[in-house]
């Protein structure tokens, strides 16, 4: 059976579930998205995911045409839609239907598409044996263009970054930022563990501001974990004793090759197996 899929406040059977070729979501981008995960029948950090959907929209001077909690709604209908326990969502609001040509206030009505699936980034496998990840070419968008903080549904700098790393044979593209630091991976980010403390590069490194970054950064501390935003370059990655990716879809993924590099002793570290348990638990329990 299909699945269903809210579009404006309707639930559609997926084969019907249809936007325009006009809207300029599909026509330039522009529109903005989250991907939230629910467990067990409850949706994971929900505020936050839809803070950042609405300041998103703010950022693209989009006016999105519901409350947070009429949102809210709409995802939980969705999700009893379908039936759905575990979940991944997607939402997505697009500018809407408009005339060709770039002006946004030719655009109608702003869609909103809620999408209650599954997704599996990395196999099981992987999360035992650990990444290997490489530094691309790519850089990470420079906040003066399009500042990474915003959630669009402009995400060819990422795509172009994972190109990379799959003709590289990796499991993910590490980029990093104009001034050569490291901002993060293709759709993740990343942390190292070293010398007794946690560290991700800070907002000011041109990064999407992670949910799942930001609940481990507090994890860590609640176990005693000293963590510290700094800027890092590709070398401090070499040198770290153990590194990690954060994501909603991906959770902790621990990374044990960098450019070649082994990092610690080649297998996934303590400091992130044990993160990556306590995620589990707070995952199950709800938030
Ligand atoms: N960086 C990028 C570029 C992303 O697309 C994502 C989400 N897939 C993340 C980081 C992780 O963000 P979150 O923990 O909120 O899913």
């Amino acid at each position: 059976m299909g699945l269903k899929i809210y579009i404006n406040g309707q639930i559609l059977p997926e084969e019907d579930a249809k936007i325009s070729v006009f809207d300029h979501g599909l026509l330039y981008g522009d529109g903005i998205f989250e991907g939230i995960r629910a467990y067990n029948g409850k949706i994971f950090t929900l505020q936050q995911h839809l803070d950042r959907l609405y300041d998103s929209a703010n950022a693209i001077s989009l006016k999105i045409p519901i409350t947070k909690s009429e949102m809210a709604d709409a995802i939980k209908k969705t999700m009893d839609a379908n039936n759905m326990k575990d979940s991944y969502i997607r939402l997505v609001v697009t500018r809407g239907v408009g005339k060709l040509g770039l002006d946004p206030n030719k655009c109608s009505n702003p869609q909103i598409i809620i999408i209650t699936d599954t997704i599996e980034l990395y196999s099981k496998a992987l999360y035992e044996r650990g990444l290997d990840i490489v530094t691309v070419t790519t850089i990470r968008n420079h906040f003066s263009a399009l500042d990474p903080k915003i959630k669009s549904l402009n995400y060819l700098n990422n795509i172009l970054a994972k190109i990379e790393s799959i003709h590289a044979g990796a499991g993910e593209a590490l980029m990093l930022n104009k001034d050569g630091y490291v901002a993060e991976c293709a759709g993740d980010n990343i942390f190292i563990f070293k010398n007794d403390t946690l560290l991700t590069p800070p907002p000011s490194a041109g990064i999407l501001i992670g949910i799942t970054r930001n609940v481990v950064m507090k994890l860590a501390t609640q176990i005693g974990i000293q963590v510290k935003e700094e800027l890092m370059t590709k070398c401090d990655l070499y040198a770290a004793e153990e590194c990690f990716l954060t994501g909603t879809a991906a959770e902790i993924i621990p990374v044990v090759k960098i450019d070649g590099r082994i990092i610690g002793d080649g297998k996934p570290g303590k400091v992130t197996l044990d993160l990556l348990k306590k995620y589990r638990e707070l995952t199950m329990k709800g938030f």
